[in-house]
């Protein structure tokens, strides 16, 4: 077997172990498998496998080869994990079916027009910058339920889940937690958070998707 089929089947069970071990629902925790730098040859036997979750954080990375797979694949769910620049909304739109990084007005009021246009509805989550760490995306926790309220109110945005990534050295327990209250202001259900070296802590704390790369497919 493929050495990343071998590691994607292990996460898998460890994400059920986390689960059950941290009395959450099983099933409630999707795998959302980065393929960021890797090409079609090494995402082709995890997509044979059945995984059908990807995320890439990069627009013109992801449309050089998913389109490709999708004809193969059409059942394929591709997340956009990475910042999203306006000048790229359209390609967003077209492409992705979850858009995990709304974290400003300005692609809020983009994805709202681009949306229109094409008739396309993506999934949205707010990133969420839980350590306020000044280099990262993200809104500021202290804002994120106003700005939910603001997607929905003024560019008529269904906003359906919030993502983080928490700063790369703290415990993450506590971002995760952070999220998930935050989500549950706001009322909603989506919660990403969760990598290849915290995706377990995430299950227990309620993820929705946890987002791993490394893990299955290798260093990059
Ligand atoms: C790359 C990336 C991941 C996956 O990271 P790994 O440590 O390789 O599992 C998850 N989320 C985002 C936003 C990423 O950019």
């Amino acid at each position: 077997m493929h050495g990343s089929v071998v590691n994607l089947h292990s996460i898998l069970n460890r994400i059920d172990v986390a689960a059950r071990e941290a009395g959450q629902q099983a099933g409630k925790t999707r795998l959302v498998a980065v393929t960021k730098t890797f090409g079609a040859d090494e995402i082709l036997p995890v997509l044979e496998t059945g995984q059908r979750i990807f995320g890439e954080n990069r627009v013109q990375e992801a449309q050089s080869k998913w389109p490709g797979l999708r004809q193969r694949f059409p059942d394929i769910e591709l997340h956009l994990i990475g910042p999203l620049q306006s000048n790229k909304t359209a390609e967003a739109v077209a492409l992705f079916d979850v858009i995990e990084t709304v974290d400003r007005e300005k692609i809020a009021s983009a994805l709202a027009a681009e949306m229109r246009k094409q008739a396309r509805h993506p999934t949205l989550l707010v990133q969420v910058n839980t350590g306020d760490e000044p280099q990262k995306a993200g809104i500021s926790p202290k804002d994120a339920v106003a700005f939910v309220e603001t997607c929905r109110t003024r560019h008529g945005l269904e906003i359906s889940g919030l993502m983080c990534i928490p700063p790369a050295d703290e415990n993450p327990g506590p971002h995760f937690a952070l999220l998930a209250k935050l989500a549950a202001q706001a009322g909603l259900d989506i919660l990403s958070m969760g990598m290849s070296g915290d995706f377990e802590i995430a299950t227990a704390l309620g993820a929705t998707h946890v987002r791993v790369g490394s893990a299955i497919f290798g260093t990059r």
